[in-house]
């Protein structure tokens, strides 16, 4: 498939060196806001197109795939210019910056028979695989909470409008805590209901970006969820912890871009480690959304997962705002 890229990005750098471990991709043009990153871009990753219009990225392209992982506030429209052009789309989280947008989205891969797919990697951890099988047999009893501790510390390379331009949709909410929602409907297989959510500014985020939250969704059927995330955590570990009746499971490390985590399960029998293989998590989501391009199944996270997911944010930004639960609408 031919693929151009729409963002002259950190993660687009990252990204590439796992799409080309697929093999059989061509790698033609990138589209930034300015020529000269543009043409740096294209030139440190051998592409032969270099634009600052996406009209006319789309135009000279003829792509097959667009990668879109421009700053939040661009993947609505960038996205809807690349599906009228018949291209499949893999788009960063989150989606879009408003429901109407991410709706939009979806609606319009659909008429165009496109896939669109968002990119929340953290399903293609092997460790969640292993997690949500274990959760799914009942080994664990009746799983009835998750605890999600997905604190880090913001690199400096990484901070400027993640910490500067809520209308580019900064803040740790849209960034971090909507890979928490989409891994938790992943996990648990149900919708959440409900959210509340206190923020915090720990002196990182400027004006009113939060750079910590912690949030408790109630999930369909019952189960709570606490979600805390936070950009001003240094030295930490990530993890994970299910609670069923009748066992647990704690994954640490696993909310990461590493791909690896170490896995324990406790239950009537005792405590034992999980082996759990480190895999490259850009490889194994960009691998499925090739094949569901060729028809064969489908993105381990479509587009309506990743709206649902921002709109479980969404929420919790407005609940932050509110001071109180809000419903999450995941209407689509
Ligand atoms: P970057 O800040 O690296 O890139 C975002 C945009 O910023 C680029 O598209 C580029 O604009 C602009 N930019 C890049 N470098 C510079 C610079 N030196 N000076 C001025 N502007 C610059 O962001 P990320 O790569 O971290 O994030 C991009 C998207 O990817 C976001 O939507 C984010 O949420 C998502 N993301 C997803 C991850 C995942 O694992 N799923 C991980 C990290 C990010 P232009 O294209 O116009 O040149």
């Amino acid at each position: 498939m031919r693929w151009g890229f729409i963002g002259a990005s950190n993660i687009a750098e990252r990204v590439i060196p796992s799409i080309r471990k697929l093999g059989g991709q061509e790698f033609v043009g990138v589209c930034s806001g300015s020529e000269k990153r543009a043409k740096e871009f294209a030139a440190a990753q051998g592409l032969a197109q270099a634009h600052t219009d996406v009209q006319a990225f789309l135009d000279e392209g003829g792509y097959d795939v667009v990668y879109i992982s421009s700053t939040n506030e661009q993947h609505a429209a960038q996205a809807l210019a690349a599906l009228d052009r018949g291209c499949h789309v893999m788009c960063e989280k989150p989606l879009a910056m408003s429901q109407a947008e991410a709706v939009g989205m979806v609606r319009r891969a659909a008429e165009r028979g496109r896939v669109l797919a968002t990119n929340h990697h953290l399903r293609a951890a092997a460790a969640h695989g292993l997690m949500r099988g274990i959760m799914a047999s009942g080994e664990l009893g009746t799983i009835h909470g998750v605890q999600v501790s997905h604190a880090v510390y913001l690199p400096p390379h990484l901070q400027g409008w993640r910490i500067a331009k809520p209308e580019a949709g900064g803040g740790v909410i849209l960034d971090i805590m909507v890979h928490n929602a989409d891994l938790l409907r992943y996990l648990l297989g149900t919708e959440p209901r409900r959210i509340s959510t206190f923020a915090q500014h720990n002196g990182l985020g400027q004006g009113t970006v939060e750079d910590g939250a912690m949030s408790t969704i109630e999930f369909e059927g019952g189960v709570l969820a606490q979600t805390h995330q936070s950009f001003v955590a240094q030295n930490a570990l990530t993890h994970l912890h299910v609670l069923g009746t009748s066992g647990s499971l704690f994954a640490s490390g696993s909310l990461s871009q590493a791909g690896s985590a170490m896995l324990l399960q406790r239950d009537e029998r005792g405590e034992r480690q999980i082996p759990v293989p480190t895999v490259d998590l850009y490889e194994v989501g960009f691998q499925a959304f090739v094949e569901a391009c060729a028809g064969r199944g489908q993105p381990l996270a479509s587009g309506a997962d990743g709206a649902k997911a921002m709109a479980v944010a969404l929420a919790a930004l407005q609940s932050a705002k509110s001071g109180r639960a809000e419903t999450i609408d995941l209407s689509l």
